[in-house]
């Protein structure tokens, strides 16, 4: 199905009616993970609410191709160019070497994409797979005249943008405060937005991971990555770029700076950014207070649904606060919908003229700038429809295809208790007519087997025993 769909897109700061660059096709890249340590759920309620993207543009018909990095280089402990490479403070804090840090932290990622199902992109690439691509745009870049090489790194020169803050709309006094974090300044830097594109020089001479390059041994700056990554998968002209309101400076903002002046057009036409989980004391953290993963919400007792249940009740452009008051609200109400989702019987025909309307008014809910607790309350209002039951399940199976809640679990819990009760009862019959059969009272064992078949159960004598089957 076809149907309009807005987003609010960062680069204009309204909100957007969607229109590829291709006619149904979408060209969708997302900043994946710094593979230092777990997720936290904050990190994965971005990773959800860009699932439900994806997933909603496909369910309207677009063939999307998402493609993610993985960062296991180059991302420093402050998102500026100062501070040590996370990978190596990871590979510290657990004796083990950063490679190893990267593999086991990267399927740990994964694994709670799919308890949270989160479809994994199309493309995934770690950084340390593509340093001769990054190499190469690099060489473009300083060929070109918009990187310079500095105390044997390189940087990019920020002041040969005409717009270099067309994203996230910064001032030079507001940039102060960003910089404030950046204790140091780097006086390589020609303009303080300056960035580095390849380090061979820096306080932390002891990087675990290095390459070769034109400018000496050495690694890349982080932002480079995503560029490079995104370019060689997509090519030149990108639909939606998805990530975390903090990557819209400098993450993002620099992304565009390389991209566009290495390819000399309009890059990527829609951002989309998810704000940020926070705790009541503030910024949700990996290191300060109760580090919360998806893990630590399971042995709480948590079914991981509940929580992408959670962020689905809000919209992805708010601050959302976590609590487990909060959590425990959404665990009632999600298992109230399992119940009825539950009790909707597989009967009558799957064809009705309601199910397209509910398609229409499911796709206008989340077409307006993905609404998506207005999408659950369509799903509440398809369960209280008077309509038949094959049919509510189709809709609510295609409206879960973006949702993703496990509903049909529901009918799957159903199946198995109504396996266990109907076996419960053939058994004993069964029991029945053995004892019926050792009195020799033969017409008791019939009569047995004759009520069994009325209720479309078929029994039979085998050397190994009575088996069943249904009829
Ligand atoms: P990182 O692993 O630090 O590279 O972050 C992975 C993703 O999580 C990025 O898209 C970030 O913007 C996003 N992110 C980081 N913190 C939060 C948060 N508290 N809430 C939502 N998203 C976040
Ligand atoms: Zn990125």
């Amino acid at each position: 199905m076809k149907a309009k769909t807005c987003l609010y897109n960062t680069l204009s700061k309204k909100v957007e009616e969607f229109v590829p660059n291709e006619p149904g096709k979408v060209a969708m890249y997302t900043c994946g993970p710094t593979v230092y340590h777990f997720a936290h759920i904050g990190n994965l309620r971005s990773y959800i609410m860009e699932d439900v993207l994806e997933k909603y543009l496909r369910f309207t018909g677009y063939d999307v191709k998402r493609v993610m990095n993985i960062t296991d280089v180059g991302h420093l402990s402050s998102d500026g160019d100062t501070g040590e490479d996370k990978m190596l403070a990871g590979a510290k804090r657990e004796h083990k070497s950063v490679m190893d840090i990267a593999r086991f932290y990267t399927e740990a990622f994964f694994q709670d994409c799919e308890k949270l199902r989160i479809k994994r992109p199309d493309v995934v690439e770690p950084a340390t797979g593509c340093i001769g691509e990054f190499i190469d745009m690099i060489e473009v870049l300083l060929e070109k005249g918009y990187a310079y090489v500095a105390g044997d790194n390189v940087y990019f020169d920020t002041s040969k943008l005409k717009d270099y803050y067309v994203l996230s709309s910064q001032k030079e006094e507001e940039l102060q405060v960003g910089v404030r974090e950046d204790v140091e300044e780097d006086t390589n830097k020609r303009n303080k937005t300056d960035f580095v594109l390849w380090f061979t020089k820096s306080k932390f001479d002891n990087q675990e991971l290095k390459w070769d390059s034109p400018w000496g041994v050495g690694y890349p700056g982080w932002h480079i990555e995503c560029s490079s990554i995104s370019i060689k998968h997509l090519g030149g002209y990108m639909d939606i770029h998805c990530g975390g309101v903090d990557n819209i400076f400098p993450h993002h903002t620099n992304e565009i700076a390389q991209s566009e002046a290495y390819l000399g057009h309009k890059w990527c036409n829609y951002w989309f950014h998810v704000n940020h989980l926070n705790t009541r004391s503030g910024k949700m953290s990996k290191s300060k207070g109760e580090f919360l993963t998806v893990s630590l919400l399971e042995e709480k007792g948590y079914d991981p649904m509940v929580y992408r249940m959670f962020c689905l009740q809000s919209h992805y452009r708010k601050p959302l606060e976590f609590s487990y008051e909060g959590l425990d609200n959404v665990a009632a109400a999600y298992e109230k919908l399992m119940k009825r989702v539950a009790s909707v019987p597989e009967e009558g025909e799957a064809e009705d003229g309601k199910v397209e309307a509910y398609r229409i008014k499911f796709a206008e809910a989340m077409g307006n700038d993905l609404n998506t607790s207005m999408g659950l309350t369509v799903l509440y209002d398809v369960l209280k429809e008077d309509m038949p039951g094959a049919a509510k399940r189709k809709i609510i199976t295609e409206m879960d295809s973006v949702l993703s809640l496990g509903l049909e679990r529901a009918w799957e819990r159903e199946e198995t208790e109504v396996d266990e009760e109907l076996s419960a009862y053939v058994e004993q019959k069964i029991a029945e007519r053995a004892a019926a059969k050792k009195e020799k009272n033969f017409a008791r064992a019939d009569e047995i087997r004759d009520e069994l078949k009325a209720k479309g159960i078929l029994i039979k004598d085998t050397r190994e025993g009575v088996v069943w089957s249904r009829e």
